[in-house]
């Protein structure tokens, strides 16, 4: 039996499961069109590698992955590209992005799909695999997963397989690992092979036992381990489930694999199951929609399928509705748009009634309580936090650690005053990245501007070095040969030109030393025509001053 750790904080939010958890995932018909992003990935998104009219087939690579953090996309069905331009997507931004849309030809035509022995093939091969099949972590983050299973030199000692799922109202997890546990082992299979971890650990959370049943029986003979974790939100959290399962703790600011455990989602291991195994790309996701709709459930929908749809399969969205959440109540965004696709990040959308979701009465002043620091399974000081965030003390909120927040709303959720302490916290984050950016913008450019100084003065240095060269070159040759023909000409030419300068110069000193002419006699003298004015009575020469010819050039 495992000892199982406790972490700090943490609430009991209403988990409302059982509205969506009671039917079998159901399998979505294939939408009128489909406009799948780019970008569905932390990291570079895709670039798109087919054009307007191509004709392609389901699993075809449309977007690839051109930067090591970054993972391919794929048609979900075979049609024709219709449009790649710029959509709605569903983003906590709200700011649309590229797309590239499909036409289906209601064929479904695959492409051709060759699975890789996994246990014979590179491992590097295996992980090219994952990221040209577009995999990435399905449990919100949407890291790429080949990046993620890089750990270089670190060792891995622990691998955990999240199946916490301890946000509210949300069961595509649940329901994909009641379905689906054989598949999701297969692909935790090639996660171990690929890092060598002492053990693997899945957690999932007690509210889900037909899960945790299906799992341990999938898990049988294979050495890893189903461990059932307390309901406690977060306790889907990264850091939060390894504290857990492992006790240990990841200090602030470091990665999880710097303690030796590397911690993936189990819907992330299905789809790494159906890509090497079965040669299929992500084109598809389960997804929970639920909230204010007639029937709640699970789909299995195509990447790309407008949102409105999905909740038209849910029965329609019932009067009242004021607008949605992607994700849950606690992590998730509010969204108007249902013209945006679903992605690979989106696990559950949430139908907004006032009854489910009672509007929040006004903030009222921090009272101090430090209730939310109770809460806070970062261990931070929410009420600090929310000053510094509040006044602009962008340094100090980074001194308390703002970005260790995992913005998991535990402090909102306890807070008496109603503050709405995720905002400010997200409104700091942004402000410190953008100010973080535009001191590496100015220190860039002024790296730029050194490198061409320098670059300038050693091309100056170069070619004078170059000329001293050549001059003692040919120094050298003609104190070695001064019989040389060539050398002797050009001496002689040199001298002849001197020469010539000198009596031009002679020249010109005798003519400095003639005694002084009127302009016409000089004129005269050097055979010019020149027209002397008379002078003019204004210019007549002064008495005493003697007489000057005012034409005369000085
Ligand atoms: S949102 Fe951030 S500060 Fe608030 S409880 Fe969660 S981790 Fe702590
Ligand atoms: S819970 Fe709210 S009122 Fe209490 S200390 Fe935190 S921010 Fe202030």
């Amino acid at each position: 039996m495992r000892t199982l750790h406790k972490f700090h904080g943490g609430v009991h939010p209403p988990d409302h499961k059982t509205e969506s958890n009671r039917l079998p995932i159901a399998a979505a018909p294939l939408p009128q069109r489909l406009i799948v992003p780019l970008r569905q990935h932390i990291g570079t998104p895709a670039t798109p590698i087919v054009k307007v009219g191509d004709p392609v087939l389901k699993g075809q690579m449309i977007g690839a992955a051109d930067d090591f953090i970054s993972a391919a996309v794929h048609a979900p069905t075979s049609g024709i590209v219709s449009a790649i331009e710029i959509h709605a997507v569903p983003h906590p931004s709200s700011l649309p992005d590229l797309c590239i849309t499909i036409e289906p030809d209601g064929e479904e035509r695959w492409i051709e799909r060759q699975p890789l022995d996994y246990q014979t093939a590179d491992p590097d091969a295996v992980r090219a695999r994952l990221r040209d099949a577009g995999i990435v972590g399905l449990g919100g983050a949407v890291f790429p997963t080949h990046v993620k299973l890089s750990p270089g030199q670190q060792k891995i000692k622990t691998l955990i397989l999240n199946g916490a799922e301890c946000e509210p109202w949300i069961t595509s997890d649940d329901l994909l690992m009641r379905e689906r546990a054989a598949e999701i082992v297969a692909g935790i299979k090639i996660m171990a092979h690929l890092i060598q971890p002492k053990e693997v650990l899945i957690g999932i959370e007690d509210n889900k036992p037909e899960a945790i049943v299906a799992m341990k029986a999938a898990c049988q003979g294979t050495g890893f381990e189903v461990v059932t974790v307390p309901v406690l939100y977060p306790s889907g959290g990264e850091k939060q489930l390894i504290k857990m399962l492992t006790g240990k703790e990841v200090p602030s600011g470091q990665r999880t694999v710097n303690t030796g455990v590397l911690c993936s989602n189990t819907g992330t291991a299905y789809t790494m199951h159906r890509a090497v195994d079965h040669g299929e790309p992500v084109i598809s996701r389960i997804v929970t929609i639920t909230g204010n709709v007639a029937k709640p459930q699970n789909f299995e929908a195509l990447l790309g399928t407008p949102l409105s749809e999905l909740v038209q399969l849910a029965g329609g969205a019932r009067p009242e509705t004021s607008h949605y959440l992607i994700g849950g109540p606690m992590m998730g965004f509010g969204m108007n748009n249902l013209d945006a696709p679903l992605t690979k990040a989106t696990n559950c959308l949430i139908a907004v009634s006032p009854a489910l979701f009672p509007p929040k009465p006004a903030a009222m002043p921090c009272i101090r309580c430090t209730q939310c620091a109770q809460a806070c399974p970062c261990n931070l000081q929410p009420q600090e936090l929310f000053w510094f965030s509040q006044s602009k003390n962008f340094d100090k909120a980074r001194a308390y650690n703002l970005f260790d927040c995992i913005e998991c709303g535990c402090c909102d959720y306890v807070c008496p005053s109603h503050i709405p302490l995720v905002s400010f916290f997200r409104f700091a984050k942004s402000e410190i990245a953008t100010q973080d950016r535009e001191i590496m913008a100015a220190e860039q450019a002024k790296q730029r501007f050194e490198f061409k100084q320098m670059r300038e003065e050693r091309e100056k240095a170069e070619k004078a070095a170059r000329m001293a060269e050549k001059t003692a070159a040919a120094r050298a040759a003609a104190a070695a040969n001064p019989d040389d023909p060539v050398a002797a000409a050009k001496k002689a030419a040199i001298q002849a030109a001197v020469e010539r300068a000198k009596a031009k110069k002679a020249e010109a000193v005798a003519a400095a030393d003639l005694p002084p002419l009127p302009l016409r006699e000089r004129a005269g003298e050097r055979g010019e025509n020149i027209d002397v004015p008379s002078p003019s009575p204004q210019l007549s020469p002064v008495e005493g001053e003697g007489v000057k010819n005012n034409t005369e050039p000085s």
